[in-house]
């Protein structure tokens, strides 16, 4: 499989570096504006190969994406001092006007995977720019959040995190919704799971995970400035779903064109990943209180949405 990766800063590298550890991808093309970064990332890629699966791992422009499978979005601009969310938002529109047409000239039937962030709102701007069917541009959403709720919970009632399912939808930021009423393990609510195991899920340590949760990333960019390991995983998980066409479920962000009342809005949902993207999406059964707080993000996300200018 071939895989384009637009921006080789932490993310589209480490993303590119797990790609190549998994076996998932045989030829990996980067490009970014700073050409001698792309070069170097390609090289000290290329040297783990010997270690793990071969593929082959470049750097190149935009006519070396054709025939790519997937192209991974993670350039963008960084947030400057003084910056507002808006400011940024504006820059990585500029940015995502010149990038999104380059890659669909060469790679007309790549499948768009966003990882710059605000994640739902790039992905929206991708989707709105690129004109291509919803499933096939969807950014990395919510997939870091379910997998660390998952783990909480696995934890907190001492089983396997492969043996719970449990999804956090919206958007991938501070409004995002923990569905504590879909989680299950051996098909049982957490809650009774909890209860069985004389583990019960109180206030006390649903507001634990809850915050832990939602707060993730703030706390490991307070220690190291980024969060690029978790993401690049992830996004190397999504391809191989994708290049298998495993037909996996993963909460991921893609243009939707209702919830909770609110048109046309990028968020994550339960979706089904296979080859060619996202290919269904599910419809969760809310208590009220999450569909509240799941219109409250969808407003949130068309908000900052409907600010950015095309
Ligand atoms: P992150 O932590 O999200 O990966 P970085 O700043 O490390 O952020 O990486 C973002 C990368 O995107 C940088 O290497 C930057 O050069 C690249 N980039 C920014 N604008 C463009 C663009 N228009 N085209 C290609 N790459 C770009």
């Amino acid at each position: 499989m071939k895989v384009g990766i637009v921006g080789a800063g932490a993310v589209g590298s480490t993303a590119a570096y797990a790609l190549v550890l998994q076996g998932t991808a045989s030829d990996i093309v980067l490009v970014d504006l700073n050409t001698k970064l792309a070069e170097a990332q390609a090289q000290d890629i290329q040297h783990a190969t010997p270690f793990a699966w071969s593929s082959r791992v470049r750097a190149g422009g935009y006519a070396d994406l054709a025939g790519s499978e997937v192209v991974v979005l993670a350039a963008g601009a960084a947030q400057r001092p003084g910056d507002s969310r808006l400011d940024l938002l504006e820059r990585n529109a500029t940015v995502f006007r010149q990038i999104v047409p380059a890659v669909l000239d060469n790679a007309p039937d790549a499948v768009l995977l966003v990882a710059s962030n605000p994640v739902d709102v790039v992905t929206d701007i991708v989707a709105r720019l690129s004109g291509l069917p919803a499933g096939r541009v969807f950014g990395s959403g919510t997939i870091l959040d379910s997998a660390r709720f998952r783990a909480l919970l696995a934890e907190h009632l001492g089983i396997s995190p492969t043996s719970v399912h449990a999804y956090v939808l919206g958007e991938h930021g501070d409004s995002e919704v923990l569905w504590w009423s879909g989680a299950t393990a051996g098909g049982i609510p957490v809650a009774e799971v909890a209860d069985q195991l004389g583990r019960p899920l109180d206030d006390a340590a649903r507001a634990t995970i809850d915050e832990s949760v939602r707060r993730a990333a703030y706390r490991i960019i307070d220690g190291k400035g980024a969060t690029w390991f978790g993401i690049g995983a992830g996004l190397s998980r999504i391809i191989r779903a994708i290049n298998k066409d495993e037909r996996l479920l993963l909460s991921v962000s893609a243009l939707t064109p209702e919830i909770e009342g609110i048109a046309d809005v990028t968020l994550s949902l339960p979706r089904i990943v296979g080859a060619g993207g996202v290919l269904e999406t599910l419809n969760p059964a809310f208590s009220d209180e999450e569909r509240a707080a799941l219109r409250r993000s969808a407003l949130v996300l068309r908000e900052a949405a409907d600010s950015v200018k095309l």
